[in-house]
């Protein structure tokens, strides 16, 4: 394998309701400032039905090349058409780094597109770097719980690999009429090689805010006492249009589902306000949050390490505190 056939930065554009998804736009912005590092060129890989009109959005958005896999074979989602199409391509250009966003899409691409290429997926990364003489990305994350952040190197393989959180980076403010080179391409691929089928999609029915997309997350922990209790949370999360979040012992408890879970082995979110309610503050629950805009904590324990990381901090009983917010708040926003 000689490293000098391997150029370029490419960033997988995950399409979310016929859109560019936000964590592929915010890894565009990423992967400009480490293609631009590296004086080469960053290119967006998509795939879909219908897809080819994004390449407006992803050039806007910093990408010099597009390459497209547009067919009504892509139409939903599907592990081998979609990792068939992204090996083709991969093998076809060689990209030096290939960047995806640790979402359940990206993260099932991505360990496919490992399984099949000689080299290593660097997993969740929150931090991205690139030497510039060698190429060599420093892709880093927390490790052993939260308490050291590891810089992960592939230095035998090429292309080198990383999934990286949603909400992380930053994308690049778009420039509208900016364009780059439209690439079609194809395999030759048929519905009948394909194994997986979709028959019918059911969506989620209940209206919920998605917690890494909302501007308030009201998260509740131990601290709320079992199902019954964590309803105060929901409470004051509809009174304030927010989205519920939990630490991972509530959701391990089974008060509520995995995708609310905040922190290093959930969901990062960067609200505009996050509330900590009965949250001790573990280091792995801190990192799932830390960056938020304001946070406000309620606990009944004064030492407890999430008042060293909050912008205000409530000493008392939750069940006392967030009936009064609640009722507040319902007032105050009618
Ligand atoms: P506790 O630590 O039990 O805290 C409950 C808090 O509620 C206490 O501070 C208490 O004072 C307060 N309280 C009790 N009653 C009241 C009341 N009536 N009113 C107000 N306050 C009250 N955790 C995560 O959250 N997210 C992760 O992604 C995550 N990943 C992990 C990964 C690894 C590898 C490991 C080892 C751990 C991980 N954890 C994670 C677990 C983490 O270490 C903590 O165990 C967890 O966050 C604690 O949850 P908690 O704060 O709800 O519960």
């Amino acid at each position: 394998m000689s490293f000098e056939d391997y150029r370029g930065v490419w960033v997988y554009i995950e399409v979310k309701e016929g859109q560019v998804a936000p964590v592929s736009l915010e890894l565009l912005g990423a992967g400009r400032r480490l293609a631009d590092k590296r004086r080469t060129e960053l290119a967006g890989v998509v795939i879909g039905e219908g897809v080819k009109p994004l390449a407006e959005t992803v050039f806007a958005y910093g990408a010099d090349t597009l390459y497209v896999y547009d067919d009504p074979i892509y139409k939903h989602y599907r592990t081998e058409p979609y990792m068939k199409a992204l090996l083709a391509c991969t093998q076809k250009y060689k990209p030096e780094i290939i960047l995806y966003g640790a979402t359940s899409t990206g993260k099932d691409l991505a360990s496919a597109v490992a399984t099949d290429l000689p080299t290593g997926l660097t997993a969740d990364s929150t931090m991205l770097d690139v030497e510039e003489d060698t190429g060599l990305l420093l892709a880093s994350r927390p490790a052993f719980g939260g308490n050291i952040m590891a810089t992960i190197l592939c230095k035998k393989y090429r292309p080198q690999m990383a999934t990286v959180r949603p909400k992380v980076m930053k994308a690049l403010f778009p420039e509208p009429g900016r364009t780059g080179t439209l690439v079609e391409e194809s395999i030759p691929l048929q519905e009948e090689e394909v194994r997986t089928k979709v028959l019918e999609i059911v969506r989620e029915t209940a209206r919920r805010v998605r917690i890494d997309e909302a501007d308030i997350v009201v998260a509740g922990g131990k601290g709320m006492g079992g199902p019954a209790g964590f309803q105060l949370i929901h409470k004051l999360a509809e009174v304030l249009g927010a989205a519920v979040g939990a630490s991972r012992d509530v959701v391990e408890a089974g008060w509520i589902g995995h995708h609310h879970q905040v922190g290093q082995t959930g969901v990062t979110v960067t609200p505009k306000i996050y509330f900590a309610v009965g949250i001790s503050g573990a280091i792995q629950h801190i990192v799932g949050m830390q960056n938020s805009g304001l946070i406000i904590a309620i606990n009944k324990d004064p030492n407890a390490a999430i008042f060293q990381n909050c912008h205000y901090g409530i000493v008392g009983d939750a069940f006392e505190i967030l009936p009064l917010l609640i009722e507040e708040y319902t007032t105050a926003l009618g």
